[in-house]
């Protein structure tokens, strides 16, 4: 990977990258896919981001190692990983019981122990362990859903793809402040759609 030559993200950031070998997120006939800066399918017809936009979207969050983070959308589990290496906690919602079981299992053989994985609709968040430092959707919504304000901590930092499905959206950084979520745009991405419900099947 090319990522520190791109200037994308700070050396805490390129550093949690390269602990976390993204060939283990992936399924065997795509394995060959890890270490090119794209996206590639996962299971249920979902995609691991581009290794370049999780730089991005990470460096984006400013983590601290007290930090207690959300993440919408745990994927093949990449990213939380990432996230793990940064912050104290992450809680992580996935939508499908296939996906989220087997980040579990990867999870656990990079010994990252200070991740919670719930099956749900992240449209919720996870109003139990609110608030959160840092919360970061990694499907693309039409708006900031607003359960995930409130569950934001003040002056905390929410990052998402905020667009029309199967469009670019634009890749947001809101803080929230007394007046409101006040966001500035990162980048033109395209992340597949956030979907209300749980998955039925898988
Ligand atoms: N960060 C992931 C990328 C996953 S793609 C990785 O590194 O692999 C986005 C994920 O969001 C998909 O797995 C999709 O199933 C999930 N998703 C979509 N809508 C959701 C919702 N409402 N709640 C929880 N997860 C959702």
């Amino acid at each position: 990977m090319h990522l520190r030559r791109q200037n994308v993200a700070g050396r805490a950031t390129l550093a949690a990258l390269e602990r976390v070998p993204r060939s283990l997120f992936l399924g065997a006939p795509h394995k060959r896919l890890a270490y090119r800066d794209r996206a590639a399918p996962i299971d249920c017809g979902q995609t691991i981001s581009q290794p370049t936009i999780v730089a991005m979207m990470t460096d984006a969050l400013a983590l601290q190692p007290h930090m207690r983070v959300l993440e919408i959308g745990t994927g093949s589990g990449y990213q939380t990983a990432i996230l793990a290496l940064l912050a104290a906690h992450v809680y992580s919602v996935e939508r499908y019981r296939l996906l989220s079981e087997l980040a579990a299992e990867r999870l656990k053989v990079l010994h990252v122990d200070n991740v919670s994985l719930r099956v749900g609709d992240g449209h919720f968040g996870w109003p139990e362990e609110a608030p959160f430092d840092r919360i970061l959707l990694t499907a693309a919504a039409a708006a900031v859903p607003s359960d995930l304000v409130e569950q934001l901590a003040d002056d905390g930092i929410l990052v998402a793809p905020i667009g029309p499905a199967g469009h670019t959206q634009e890749l947001l950084r809101c803080r929230r402040t007394a007046d409101g979520l006040v966001g500035e745009k990162i980048a033109d991405v395209r992340f597949v759609p956030m979907v209300a419900g749980v998955a039925r099947s898988l």
